[in-house]
């Protein structure tokens, strides 16, 4: 019997991950099947404790879902707990953990492109939940400084104070900073604000790599205009794969076929139908 995996949220159907893990299960050769389970909140501890049963490996969680499953589980692991976060659950004999793996992806997406974040400094800009997760692992990985701005700027001050991070006004200057990244919506699809740019890259200092954390499009206005001064620019996708890969190990216990996870993705985006 092929096992199951799956992505919990609400809506789910226009996740990439069913067509990268998809790929992964198929070029590891691993007998198992991943889905959209588009759960509306009030069927989501169902949900949960069908994950227990024998054939189920575990599965994805997003939106609306990723703090709501917390209590719903019997682990979860430190990271996961400190973000106050879950995107991946592993079912191991009927006991559910819930890791984090968007901050590990994105140190991971980091490292690939040769920047090493021991020692570094960083501007976070954003201050939802991906910037949390970035910014603890981060600090995980052996960063310096960090910065955070926010558009609302009393979130950063609270994700600051939380992260031992410094709150800075959302006009702050990228100079002093070894990395930015935009950590917000803003240049996304769909998101109304398909324009905006988090600061201006043209105040950075040559070396400063610029990151966006948004994948749709590949790439971004951000990304653009830091490209066009001559910054090097890192976009979301090798995230979205890094944290998709750290989840594929933990239910598999295998190491994740990265160069087929890439290629699902970009056909995924490109296509526009995952
Ligand atoms: P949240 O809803 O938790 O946070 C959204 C953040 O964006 C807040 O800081 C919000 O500011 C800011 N924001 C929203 N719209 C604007 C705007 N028009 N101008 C300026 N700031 C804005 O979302 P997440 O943290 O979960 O996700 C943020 C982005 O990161 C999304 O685009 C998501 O797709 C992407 N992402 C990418 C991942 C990857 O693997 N590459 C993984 C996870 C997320 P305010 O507080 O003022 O509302």
């Amino acid at each position: 019997m092929s096992a199951r995996l799956g992505i919990i949220g609400h809506p789910v159907a226009h996740s990439l991950s069913p067509a990268i893990q998809g790929a992964a299960l198929r070029a590891a050769a691993v007998d198992a099947t991943y889905d959209r389970w588009d759960t509306p909140p009030d069927d989501l501890p169902a949900r949960i404790a069908a994950l227990r049963e024998p054939d189920c490996l575990g599965a994805n969680v997003t939106l609306p879902h990723k703090q709501a499953v917390l209590p719903l589980l019997d682990e979860v692991a430190p990271l996961a707990a400190e973000i106050g976060a879950v995107n991946t659950i592993v079912n191991d004999g009927g006991r559910l953990t819930g890791h984090n793996t968007d901050g590990g992806g994105f140190v991971a997406a980091l490292e690939e492109a040769g920047f090493a974040p021991g020692g570094k400094s960083f501007l976070l800009v954003g201050a939802g939940g991906a910037a949390r997760g970035i910014a603890l692992a981060l600090r995980q990985a052996g960063a310096d400084a960090l910065a955070i701005s926010n558009r609302t700027p009393a979130r950063a001050e609270a994700l600051a104070g939380a992260v031992g991070a410094e709150a800075v006004p959302l006009d702050a200057p990228p100079a002093p900073y070894d990395c930015v990244v935009n950590c917000t919506s803003a240049g996304m699809h769909g998101s109304g604000a398909e324009d905006a740019l988090p600061c201006d890259p043209a105040t950075a200092t040559p070396a400063t790599l610029i990151v966006d954390i948004v994948y749709a499009p590949e790439e971004t206005p951000f990304l653009r205009a830091a490209r066009e001064v001559g910054l090097p620019v890192l976009g979301g996708l090798p995230m979205l794969i890094h944290q998709g890969a750290l989840a594929f190990e933990l239910w598999t216990g295998r190491p994740a076929p990265l160069d087929a996870m890439r290629e699902a993705a970009r056909t995924a985006l490109v296509g526009g139908s995952p």
